[in-house]
């Protein structure tokens, strides 16, 4: 079935139909080398390179880097990685808005000679009270009727370093009195004495960003620039400034920013955490930045699903982020290698299987994957299993291993308990003594009887041993952005949202995995191999999401009123 069109494929689609543009669709990712992308760029990343691929246009990838203070290379490499990973292809079209800076500067020029600009003294403290509010009109700045010559002069001047940062600014001549705040006379250029990641010194005076953007857009001659809803304000003072220079104008298009439950989608909040050592840098599995969720393990299909599940509105909401994890879930299902890893481990004696004996069991990679076939895996006397999967006490409805019952080992025997083995000094269960039916190899009995339960498990003397780190939710709270005056965001953060398992054992069949791969631990979940702390001596995994969406279930149990 064809997905219905959104606002925007509407919009374009009548641009085409009265041959607006020649027929072309061009479009770009603008950000800000300011720190790395996360999930929320996914989603404008997603949309502008596949509305090109769609109307067969193009998408620049532009960084968008006119504030000297903030940017710098190490970010610039991540978006292009990050955007690269993500499946999207620029081509040649990688730009710097760095590299519009004469063209900036020659533009405001032209608009001074215009009389459109002027030079103004206030200091940045004036300008604000002179401004007005939404109820009052601004007032007209005393330097506002400077000529031509004058401003052109002080612009020069102001450019070749003659006055600090604060004491001059270039400002636009339109309407102190406008009902758009933002047209009364906003500012173009301010001086900054500060070095530039590209252009080093020399500039001292930098472009705003309402000025420099749609220059940005219209110089690459952009049809269409699709932004987030924040940006419909600044639309007036785009079309001015376009207009009164007469230059190519893009129509601007703003949709929905993306919102995610229990995230923070701010780079200066993720800078944050990430300068505070609350996070272990950019691409801590926990973080919601694309390199995050890469090393956690997501796919660049599930992303790219996500974001074309969850669509293209008008209007801001914010997002399940258990649908983002089912569309990982729905991807892994469908590609993860399936194995088996116990993560707590409890020994397991079988005392009349023969000691020194190793059988090769064929187990299946993937059941949704005939073509991804079998592998063996060992079986042998002594076994871990889940901690968890054995109770002294059986509870009510807990149908595993319990004193005197029978189970089944995946893909191997039914096994029954037969005596729970205690350190005498603690009372602590050190390990189980089972029997085992030689005649229900491959998981089924002759004699047709049942048992309830069937556990993964892993032979001792083969297993390899790794460490597993487990994830929940970096914030507690479903919108952390969400807190009263006075308090810190920050306070929101979950203490548990990792836990480190050092000890865990895995089937052999893993061994010299390669970082980044996925697997679905059998009951357990889909892991990944660390990136960055993995090695061939010390397997590193991380939890990348459980198989089901057991913290839904946990919400929705303490939603539930207690007895
Ligand atoms: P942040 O708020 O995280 O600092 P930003 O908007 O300042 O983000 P930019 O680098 O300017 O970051 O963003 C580049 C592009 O990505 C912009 O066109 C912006 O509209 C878009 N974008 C940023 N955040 C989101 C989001 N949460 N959902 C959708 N698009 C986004
Ligand atoms: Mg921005």
């Amino acid at each position: 079935m064809a997905q219905s069109r959104n606002f925007i494929q509407e919009i374009i689609d009548k641009d085409l139909e009265k041959g607006k543009n020649d027929g072309r669709v061009h479009t770009r990712f603008p950000p800000e080398p300011n720190g790395y992308l996360h999930i929320g760029h996914a989603k404008a990343i997603c949309l502008n390179f596949t509305i090109a691929q769609e109307y067969k246009g193009l998408c620049n990838l532009r960084m968008d880097d006119t504030d000297p203070t903030k940017e710098n290379m190490e970010y610039v490499r991540a978006i292009e990685g990050d955007v690269r990973w993500l499946g999207f292809d620029w081509q040649d079209r990688f730009y710097y808005a760095s590299d519009y800076f004469d063209q900036f500067y020659q533009r405001a020029v032209e608009l001074i000679k215009k009389g459109k600009a002027y030079v103004d003294d206030l200091s940045p403290e004036q300008i604000r009270e002179y401004r007005g509010t939404l109820t009052e009109p601004g007032r007209e700045s005393p330097h506002r009727d400077r000529s031509v010559e004058e401003n052109l002069d002080l612009f020069t001047r102001m450019k070749e370093g003659e006055f600090a940062e604060g004491e001059k600014v270039l400002r636009a001549k339109i309407d102190m009195a406008s009902a758009h705040i933002i047209m009364r006379d906003p500012a173009i250029y301010r001086i900054r004495q500060a070095s530039h990641y590209r252009s080093g010194d020399k500039w001292c005076i930098y472009p705003m960003y309402d000025f420099a953007h749609c220059l940005e857009d219209s110089i690459e001659r952009i049809t269409h620039s699709l932004c987030t809803l924040e940006f419909e304000n600044n639309r007036p003072l785009y079309d001015w400034f376009l207009g009164q220079l007469g230059v190519h104008h893009p129509q601007q298009i703003e949709f929905a920013r993306l919102n995610l439950s229990y995230t923070i989608l701010s780079k200066r909040k993720l800078l944050e955490l990430v300068e505070g050592g609350y996070v272990r840098g950019w691409d801590d599995p926990r973080m919601p930045t694309i390199s995050g969720l890469k090393r956690r393990g997501y796919t660049p299909d599930s992303i790219r699903s996500f974001c074309s599940r969850i669509g293209i509105a008008k209007f801001n909401s914010t997002i399940d982020v258990a649908v983002l994890e089912n569309c990982l879930r729905e991807d892994l299902n469908k590609s993860a290698q399936r194995v088996m890893a116990v993560l707590r481990p409890l020994r397991i004696v079988i005392t009349n299987y023969p000691e020194g004996k190793t059988e090769q069991l064929d187990c299946i990679n993937n059941p949704e994957d005939e073509a991804m076939g079998t592998r063996k895996v060992p079986f042998s006397r002594e076994l871990y299993i889940e901690q968890d999967d054995f109770q002294e006490v059986p509870q009510k409805k807990f149908y595993r291993l319990a004193p005197g019952r029978e189970v089944r080992l995946r893909y191997a025997y039914f096994i029954k308990c037969e005596k729970v083995i205690k350190d005498e000094k603690t009372g602590e269960i050190k390990e189980i003594h089972c029997s085992y039916d030689p005649a229900t190899k491959g998981g089924d009995a002759p004699d047709g009887r049942k048992v309830k339960a069937t556990l993964h498990w892993v032979s001792a003397k083969d297993a390899l041993c790794a460490e597993v780190r487990l994830y929940e939710h970096l914030f507690t709270k479903e919108n952390p952005d969400d807190v009263p005056e006075g308090v810190d965001w920050k306070q929101g953060l979950n203490p548990e949202s990792i836990k480190v398992i050092e000890k865990c054992y895995i089937e052999p069949s893993v061994k010299g995995a390669k970082s980044g791969s996925r697997y679905q631990f059998e009951r357990l979940g889909y892991f990944c191999v660390d990136a960055l702390d993995s090695s061939e001596e010390r397997l590193v995994f991380n939890r990348t999401v459980t198989l089901k969406d057991t913290w839904a279930k946990i919400q929705r149990m303490a939603a539930k009123p207690r007895p």
